[in-house]
């Protein structure tokens, strides 16, 4: 018989990656969100939250980044079954740590079980991104899909739809920073310049190739060389008091690269 609830835990990922901007992320193994899926009797789905700094996250389904993905999948199916979604909220919103992904994975992974699993775990992504795009103003999978499937991801494009997983190297490990402060991911989207130049794309690019190579071989030293980002890191480190002194601290005491999630 199928089930009447169900919880799901969704975990933190880290997008960007240095050379990586936008296209590539990965999951990460603490914090997460506890997200409490129950069937009930009416349509609609009914949201609550739970957990620190939940204040300005939107109970209002249509806002809330699992509430939208539920609606995005129910809608697919044309069901009009109702769901009651209680999120323990593990992991801050605005810490640059997939917050607002990691609720729409666990959501549309739950709400699917329930259902008797209509769609594939790669079908669900669509779903999720709809559910992220509330909190990003975007369809962007390279925290959501990191949440949904595990491991690194590369996004190689949106249209259609392409998503590949790399190989780590098994010792490879990631330490998280996390300051006590919130960045608006909106906010720092917006910061972006909307161009860049020739030289730096192309720089950019060696560096992605480099860096993906690196994993494959499991060459730490060349994924290291291959960290650096043009793009992003330049503009948002301003953002991050103490950023460069940290990466330095971090580089000082071995790390191959340091960048911001
Ligand atoms: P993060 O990078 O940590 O996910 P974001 O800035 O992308 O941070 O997401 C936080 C934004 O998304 C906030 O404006 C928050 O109100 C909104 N949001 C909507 N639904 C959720 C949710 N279920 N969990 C976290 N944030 C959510």
């Amino acid at each position: 018989m199928a089930k009447k609830s169900i919880k799901v835990q969704a975990t933190a990922s880290v997008a960007n990656v240095s050379c990586g901007f936008d296209c590539i992320g990965y999951a990460i193994s603490e914090p997460s969100d506890l997200l409490t899926i129950e069937k009930q009797n009416k349509p609609g789905v009914e949201i609550t939250i739970s957990g620190s700094k939940t204040d300005s996250i939107p109970t209002k389904s249509e806002k809330n980044t699992a509430g939208k993905a539920i609606l995005s999948l129910l809608n697919a199916l044309k069901c009009d079954q109702g769901f009651k979604v209680h999120i323990e909220k593990g992991i801050p919103p605005g810490s640059g740590l997939g917050s607002s992904a990691a609720s729409a994975a666990a959501a549309v992974i739950g709400v699917n079980e329930l259902l008797d699993n209509p769609f594939e775990l790669d079908d669900l992504l669509i779903h999720g991104m709809a559910g992220e795009a509330v909190a990003s103003g975007g369809f962007h999978a390279d925290n959501i899909a990191p949440a949904l499937f595990g491991g690194m991801i590369l996004i190689l494009s949106y249209d259609p739809l392409d998503i590949l997983q790399l190989s780590v190297p098994e010792k490879l490990i990631s330490t998280t920073v996390l300051p006590e402060f919130t960045i608006n991911t909106l906010e720092a989207r917006n910061m972006l310049p909307e161009r860049v130049p020739l030289t730096s794309a192309v720089e950019q690019a060696s560096n992605l190739a480099g860096f993906t190579l690196g994993l494959h071989k499991c060459d730490f030293d060349l994924m290291g060389r291959s960290m650096v980002d043009l793009f992003a890191e330049p503009v948002r480190a301003e953002l991050i008091p103490g950023y460069y002194a940290v990466q330095k601290a971090a580089m000082n005491s071995g790390a191959i690269g340091c960048g911001i999630s």
